[in-house]
């Protein structure tokens, strides 16, 4: 059977015969995750978060596709670790910006990017693309869905590759987790009570943190806790994929009539 909500995947004369209502399009990082992760750790899980709820999607509506997703993320700040690959937030906005365009250009208005990386911040050009073009463009930063729900599947908080991504990486590909290599994830506080505090803010330069870049305990992770989490996670984005898709886009649209 081909996966008609896979862009990679759907001929031309299947597309014909469709109409495609929403397109999602994931982006995420090629970075250093603690000892332990695969680079591709972001790429990887966003993939598969995207690829799982259009597939869910598509079953219940047939109007999802999913776009290629973006490799590369903003981790400038992470350069001391070897072959982190870097992409400025501009070029990404440039790229991202270039796919609603086209997107627009064959009359999709609806569009969700599932982000899986805390560098990137897609809100301002959503801003302004929403201004220039007749586009709703919905951000998703998948790995906080469920956390309203998230001390009742982990024991730690995650910041960077500790319990949470590691525990997920052992549900989607175990074979590629080192965990007896892995560091305990500690990392050296701010200095400044307002910055531990959150009401002063700066972007931190990881090889300041400690020398691994993981920012929390993998030590406790699990396959099963990582399945979990992305049940939650993958069954909201879906439920709100299909009622996107089935929404009429109308004067008042995203707001209620
Ligand atoms: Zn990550």
């Amino acid at each position: 059977m081909i996966d008609e909500w896979d862009l990679t995947a759907v001929s031309l004369h299947r597309l014909r015969q469709r109409r495609y209502e929403v397109a999602v399009l994931p982006v995420a990082a090629t970075e250093a995750h603690n000892l332990h992760l695969p680079e591709g750790n972001d790429f990887r899980q966003t993939t598969h978060v995207a690829q799982r709820c259009c597939r869910t999607a598509w079953e219940r509506c047939r109007s999802v596709i999913c776009l290629p997703g973006i490799p590369y993320g903003v981790d400038c700040n992470l350069m001391a670790f070897p072959l982190t690959i870097h992409m400025s937030q501009a070029t990404l906005d440039a790229v991202v910006r270039d796919v609603v365009v086209s997107l627009h250009h064959h009359d999709i208005r609806k569009v969700v990017i599932i982000n899986g990386h805390g560098g990137n911040d897609f809100a301002p050009l959503i801003r302004q693309v929403q201004s220039d073009l007749d586009v709703h463009v919905f951000l998703c930063n998948w790995w906080q869905v469920g956390h309203d729900g998230y001390e009742a599947i982990f024991d730690a908080p995650d910041d960077h590759a500790g319990e949470f991504e590691t525990s997920v990486a052992l549900a989607l590909y175990p074979e590629l987790v080192d965990l007896e290599v892995a560091d305990a994830g500690d990392a050296r506080p701010f200095r400044f009570e307002a910055l531990r505090k959150g009401w002063v803010r700066t972007s931190r330069e990881f090889a300041r943190v400690n020398r691994h870049c993981g920012i929390g305990d993998p030590s406790r992770a699990s396959a099963e806790k990582g399945r979990k989490y992305l049940d939650v996670v993958c069954e909201r984005i879906s439920a709100f994929l299909v009622e996107l898709a089935e929404a009429r886009i109308d004067e008042h649209f995203p707001h209620v009539p």
